[in-house]
C-alpha cells in the first residue's frame, strides 16, 4: 500500500496537526508518493502567471548552468539571469573565461553581491575545466566537486539541468517545502540533499527541483504559506507551519 494521508484527498489537515500516519511517523515504512505529488504540482503550474524558477529546462549548456548557479548564492533569480547573460556574452566558454581578468568579471557581474569571491570561483572553475577536464564541464559528481566553489547543490544542478542525469540540487525553497511535507528531518540543505537523494526515485529526480522551487516561490512561501490554495494540501502534515522559527527559508 502506498503513502496515504490521514484524511482524504481534498481535505487538508487542520492547523497544528501532526499527521500520525505520515511517512516520518511510520519510520518511512511506506514510501512517500513522490510521483503523485510532483505530477499534481507540475500540472498545477502548467498554466497561469506563476513565477518560474531560473533553472527549469533540462539540456541547457553545462557551462551556463555552472556559471549561473555559482552566481546565484544569496542573489535573486532576475539579477542572476542578467549577470549570467552579460558574462557569457563576453566569455562564452571555459577557455575564454580562464583568460579573463578578475576585475573584468567583477564589472560584468556587478549587482550579484560577493562579486570578487564569485568572480574568483568562476575563473578558477574555468581554469580547472580547461587544464584538467579538456575544456568540458565534467559530468560526474566527484569531478564536479573538485572545481573551486562547487558544492553538492551546484554539482547536482549541472548534472540535472545540463546532462539530464539524476540529481537533487536543493535550495532554501526545497528545504522548506520538504520539511513541511514531513519527508525531510534535517535542518540544513546538505542533510536534506542526502535524505532526498535516498528517498526520491531516480526517475523522478529531474522533476524535483523545478517543481518544488516553483511551489516554494508561489504557494508554499516562507512567511505565509497559502495552504488553502495548495493542490497537495491533503498530502501535507504542514510540519512547523505554525511555528515559523522551526522552518528555515525565505521568500525570494
Ligand atoms: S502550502 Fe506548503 S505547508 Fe501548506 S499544504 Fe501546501 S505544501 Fe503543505
Amino acid at each position: 500500500m502506498g503513502w496515504e494521508p490521514a484524511v482524504g484527498v481534498g481535505r487538508p489537515f487542520p492547523a497544528h496537526t501532526r499527521n500520525p500516519n505520515s511517512a516520518l511517523s511510520r519510520g518511512q515504512a511506506e514510501p512517500f508518493p513522490w510521483g503523485r505529488v510532483l505530477h499534481v504540482l507540475a500540472r498545477h503550474y502548467e498554466n497561469g502567471t506563476w513565477r518560474v524558477p531560473r533553472l527549469r529546462e533540462r539540456g541547457a549548456p553545462a557551462f551556463a548552468v555552472l556559471v549561473s548557479t555559482l552566481l546565484s548564492r544569496r542573489t535573486r533569480d532576475e539579477i542572476v539571469e542578467i549577470a549570467t547573460l552579460r558574462l557569457l556574452e563576453r566569455y562564452p566558454d571555459p577557455s575564454s573565461m580562464a583568460r579573463a581578468s578578475i576585475a573584468r568579471i567583477v564589472r560584468l557581474i556587478h549587482g550579484v553581491g560577493l562579486e570578487r569571491s564569485k568572480a574568483e570561483g568562476i575563473r578558477g572553475a574555468a581554469r580547472m575545466i580547461t587544464s584538467r577536464f579538456g575544456g568540458k564541464v565534467p559530468v560526474t559528481e566527484s569531478a564536479l566537486l573538485q572545481l573551486p566553489n562547487v558544492g553538492p547543490k551546484t554539482a547536482h544542478a549541472v548534472r540535472v539541468f545540463a546532462y539530464r542525469k539524476p540529481g537533487v540540487p536543493v535550495d532554501v525553497h526545497m528545504l522548506r517545502v520538504t520539511r513541511r511535507l514531513g519527508v525531510v528531518r534535517g535542518a540544513t540543505i546538505a542533510s536534506a540533499q542526502v535524505e532526498l537523494a535516498r528517498s526520491v526515485p531516480v526517475r523522478l529526480q529531474g522533476l524535483l527541483n523545478p517543481v518544488l522551487v516553483q511551489h516554494g516561490q508561489n504557494i508554499c512561501q516562507a512567511r505565509r504559506p497559502r495552504c488553502p490554495d495548495c493542490p497537495i494540501s491533503a498530502l501535507c502534515p504542514r510540519m512547523g507551519v505554525d511555528d515559523p522559527g522551526v522552518v528555515p527559508g525565505r521568500d525570494s
